[in-house]
C-alpha cells in the first residue's frame, strides 16, 4: 500500500480538523474547563499549518509558509498549555509567542547564514521542547488513571524524539532510497500519531464529562432547586468559614434572618406555584441588594438567611431595611394583577469571638421573633436588643433605644 504525500496531509487535516471542532463545541457547553480551549485551538492551527504547507506546496507564497510555521509553532505550545491547565496550573501564553518569534528569527535573520538544514534543526528542537514538555505535563498528571495519561505521554514523547532526529535520519539515508524510506516512516508516525491523538482526546473528553458530573452532583448537593439560594447545609457550612475568617481578620459580620410575612394565606388564597414564585422573587430580590462576598440561604419554607461580610449593627439595618423595602416593591403578577409581599427581619451581628454562627442565628431569630410579634414588616437588630438588657441591668434604668431597632416600618 503506498500514499501520496498529500494524501498523508488530506488526512492530518481531516482528523485535526474534526478533533479541534469536536473540542471547540465540548468548550462551548463547559467553558469552565479552559484546558478543552487550549486544545481546540491547537488543533484547529495544526490542521491551518498543514494544510497552509500543502497549498504551499503548489502556490509558492513566503507569507502562507511563514504562517504555516507559526501556526505550527504555536500550535505545540498551546497543547502543551492546554496539558499545564488540565493539571490546574496556569497557562502560560508567552511561550506560544517565544517558539514562533524564535523561528522567525532564525528564518528571516540576515545574520544567520546556517543553511536550510540548520534552520530545520532548529524548527526541530522548538517543536521537540514543546513536544516533551506536554509529555512531561501529562506525566505529572492528575489523579487520573493510568490508562488516560500513557497515550498522551508516549505521544508527544515519541513526537519531540521523531524531530529531534529529523535531520540526522534525513543525513543518514542520504545516498539510498532516502525518499521513499523517509516518505513510508513519515506515514506511519503521523498515521499513529493520529490514531493516538484521537485515544487521548476521547480520553480527554471522557475525564471533562466526568468532571461536569461531579460539579453537577456537587452543585445540587448545595444549591436550593427553587431558589438556586444555598441550601441550609451548604449555607452552615459556607457562613461558618466565612464567620471564622471574619473573626480572624477582627472584622464584624452580621446575620438577617428573614421570614416572609403572612405566607401561609397567600399559598391558601393563590396556590403553592403562585407562593413558590413568591420565593423566587425574593431570592432574585435578595440578590439585587447584597454585595458578591454576602452569603445567602433558604433554611427552609419562606425562612431565609443572610450573612454580611463587614457589617456591624448600622450597616447590618441599612442592609435588611434596604432589602425589606426592595422586596416590598417588587411585586408577583397573579392573572395580570400584581401581588405585594412583605418579610420581617430579625438582625444580629458578632460581638465576641467565642459566639459561631449557631450563636448568632439564635440570637437573630429572637429578633425575628419580636419583628413579627410587633407586627410585621420591619426589623429588629438583637444585638442592641441585648446591650439595652445589659444597660437596663447595669444602670437599673430603662434608655431610650437607640435607633436601629426603633427605625423599623
Ligand atoms: P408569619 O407572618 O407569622 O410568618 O405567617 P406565615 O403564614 O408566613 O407562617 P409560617 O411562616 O409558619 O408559614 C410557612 C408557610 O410556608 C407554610 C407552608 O405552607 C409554606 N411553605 C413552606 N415551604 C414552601 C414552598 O416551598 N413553597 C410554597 N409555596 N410554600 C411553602
Ligand atoms: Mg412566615
Ligand atoms: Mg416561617
Amino acid at each position: 500500500m503506498s500514499f501520496e504525500v498529500n494524501t498523508l496531509f488530506l488526512l492530518t487535516i481531516d482528523v485535526e480538523a474534526i478533533l479541534g471542532l469536536l473540542l471547540l463545541l465540548v468548550w462551548i457547553q463547559n467553558s469552565r474547563v479552559r484546558a478543552v480551549a487550549w486544545w481546540a485551538s491547537a488543533y484547529l492551527m495544526r490542521s491551518l499549518s498543514v494544510m497552509l504547507y500543502g497549498l504551499y506546496g503548489s502556490v509558492p507564497d513566503l507569507i502562507s509558509i511563514d504562517l504555516a510555521n507559526v501556526l505550527l509553532f504555536s500550535s505545540f505550545g498551546v497543547t502543551w498549555n492546554g496539558a499545564r491547565v488540565f493539571n490546574g496550573r496556569d497557562a502560560l501564553p508567552g511561550s506560544l509567542m517565544a517558539g514562533a518569534a524564535l523561528w522567525l528569527v532564525v528564518s528571516h535573520w540576515p545574520g544567520i547564514d546556517g543553511g536550510s538544514e540548520f534552520r530545520g534543526q532548529i524548527s526541530s528542537m522548538i517543536i521537540a521542547t514543546y513536544a516533551w514538555a506536554t509529555a512531561y505535563e501529562f506525566w505529572r498528571g492528575r489523579n487520573e488513571p493510568l490508562v488516560s495519561r500513557w497515550p498522551a505521554i508516549s505521544l508527544f514523547f515519541t513526537h519531540g524524539a521523531l524531530f529531534l532526529l529529523r535531520t540526522p535520519l534525513t543525513a543518514l539515508l542520504r545516498g539510498k532510497d532516502a525518499e521513499a524510506v523517509l516518505s513510508s516512516a513519515w506515514l506511519s508516525v503521523l498515521s499513529l500519531e493520529a490514531f493516538l491523538m484521537t485515544i487521548a482526546t476521547a480520553f480527554i473528553l471522557l475525564a471533562m464529562s466526568k468532571e461536569r458530573t461531579e460539579l453537577r452532583h456537587k452543585t445540587a448537593a448545595m444549591i436550593d432547586p427553587l431558589t438556586g439560594l444555598l441550601n441550609r447545609r451548604a449555607f452552615v457550612q459556607d457562613g461558618e468559614t466565612l464567620l471564622q475568617q471574619q473573626i480572624a481578620r477582627d472584622r464584624p459580620i452580621g446575620v438577617l434572618l428573614v421570614d416572609l410575612d403572612n405566607f401561609k394565606s397567600i399559598n391558601d388564597r393563590f396556590g403553592h406555584p403562585v407562593g413558590d414564585k413568591v420565593l423566587q422573587i425574593f431570592a432574585k430580590t435578595v440578590r439585587g441588594c447584597l454585595r458578591q462576598t454576602d452569603l445567602v440561604g433558604r433554611l427552609g419554607g419562606e425562612e431565609f438567611i443572610v450573612v454580611l461580610a463587614d457589617a456591624g449593627h448600622d450597616n447590618a439595618f441599612l442592609v435588611a431595611d434596604r432589602l425589606r423595602n426592595a422586596f416590598a416593591a417588587n411585586a408577583a403578577v397573579v392573572d395580570g394583577q400584581a401581588l405585594y409581599s412583605t418579610m420581617s427581619v430579625g438582625v444580629s451581628v458578632i460581638l465576641d469571638p467565642r459566639q459561631n454562627l449557631s450563636d448568632l442565628m439564635t440570637l437573630a431569630d429572637q429578633a425575628l421573633y419580636l419583628a413579627k410579634a410587633r407586627g410585621r414588616n420591619r426589623v429588629e437588630v438583637a444585638a442592641i436588643e441585648a446591650a439595652e438588657r445589659k444597660e437596663e441591668a447595669s444602670a437599673e434604668q430603662l434608655t431610650p433605644p437607640q435607633g436601629a431597632s426603633e427605625r423599623a416600618a
